[in-house]
């Protein structure tokens, strides 16, 4: 058949370039994972606090789990009979950590992103998004009817001259970025966007916080909490499977962007709800995200220890945060570097063009609070 032929063609292209993508199989055991019955250090993990291998925390959830609480599947969209009262008490929690009108939960960060785009723009809808937005974004922005133009990374001069030229032709612009960026680990300038946003009255900000949200501010909010612009920012995106150690995602923002969203998102609308016990498990998270801020010092004390030893090995590393990458440049080398720290026991892994622009093959480093100072200087002395 056609098609088959076809996919059989495009496999074998991947695989002649070395881009075939296929499923590790992985054991984990606590910071660790097994390959081919190699145990090696997680480097690569989301786990960003180390939370889903902290047995008491465990321990202390599951204590109040028994057979009539444990409620494994909603069985139903939030607009049937899914809505149980779990979610509402998160969302409240969450509106309240952030001192917002409104929260709104959704079963991933791919469900929120690829579904509010679409559901409050239209074609007088201009969108500006960073040119290395995650997919979740542009796939959103691809859903929806707005026109939309990518800027240069983080070059606030265009995105100002993109919004001046712009504005009148529009009925809104919204400009869309992440705050800490999932590849490079750099940060987006939130204050000067902020300031952007204030000299035009249609003009809106929506940050995903994604790889932020647990790990930066005072509370764990996140970038924005930090940066002291939480209320200046219209969508505020999180999401639960990374520093949280849970699975899901939320906006907070005001109550009519959530009752429009609750009418109009169909990625929230079409979708069974999360299973009742994993929101449990988010909010007992949510819930202590500020007594975490030890783990946080921590993370980022590595993390910078890691950043000075990669420059002084000469490597480039844009990065301000715990996603450290080490850019090597040409696919070969940067594979080669990858299986020599495997080997060293450190579980390393390569980001390759079409995920990086070409020519900026790296080792992208994603560090927890659970690695210690000793794993870090190890690493450090593996690296070539
Ligand atoms: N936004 C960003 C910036 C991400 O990196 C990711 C996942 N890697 C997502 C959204 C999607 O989140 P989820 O895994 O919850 O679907």
């Amino acid at each position: 058949m056609e098609i088959i032929n076809r996919m059989e063609q495009e496999m074998q292209a991947l695989k002649s370039a070395g881009n075939l993508r296929t499923l590790p199989p992985l054991l984990h055991e606590s910071k660790n994972i097994i390959v081919k019955g190699k145990t090696m250090l997680n480097l690569s993990s989301n786990d960003y606090l180390g939370l889903s291998t902290n047995m008491e925390l465990k321990e202390r959830f599951l204590k109040d789990i028994t057979p009539e609480r444990f409620f494994p599947t909603s069985s139903s969209s939030r607009l049937l009979t899914g809505n149980f009262s779990i979610y509402d008490e998160l969302e409240q929690t969450l509106a309240k950590l952030f001192g917002t009108e409104e929260a709104l939960i959704f079963n991933s960060g791919y469900h929120a992103n690829t579904g509010i785009l679409p559901a409050v723009s239209d074609a007088q809808t201009l969108i500006l998004a960073d040119k290395l937005v995650h997919a979740s974004l542009i796939d959103g922005i691809r859903l929806s009817s707005a026109h939309c133009i990518r800027y240069r990374h983080n070059d606030m001069g265009q995105v100002e001259r993109l919004v001046h030229e712009n504005h009148l032709a529009y009925r809104e612009i919204i400009i869309v970025t992440e705050s800490i960026f999932s590849m490079n680990g750099d940060a987006a300038n939130l204050n000067a966007l902020v300031k952007l946003k204030y000299q035009y009255d249609n003009v809106l900000l929506y940050v995903d916080e994604a790889h932020a949200f647990g790990v930066r501010g005072a509370n764990g909010l996140g970038y924005a909490e930090e940066e002291n612009c939480i209320h200046d920012i219209d969508f505020l995106v999180g999401t639960f499977g990374k520093a949280i150690a849970s699975v899901g995602a939320f906006v907070v923002c005001k109550r009519i962007i959530k009752a429009y969203l609750v009418n109009r998102m169909r990625t929230f609308i079409f979708t069974t709800a999360l299973p009742p016990l994993n929101i449990a498990w988010t909010l007992f998270i949510v819930e202590q995200l500020k007594e975490w801020q030890s783990q946080r010092e921590h993370l980022k004390l590595i993390s910078k220890e890691l950043k000075a030893a990669l420059i002084l090995k000469g490597y480039k590393c844009p990065s301000i945060s715990h996603i450290i990458p080490m850019i090597v440049g040409a696919n070969e080398a940067t594979i080669l570097q990858a299986e020599a720290l495997q080997q060293h026991g450190f579980y390393a892994l390569p980001v390759r063009p079409p995920t990086v622009p070409a020519g900026t093959s790296r080792i992208r480093f994603s560090l927890m609070a659970a690695l210690s100072a000793d794993e870090i200087n190890q690493l450090i002395q593996s690296i070539q």
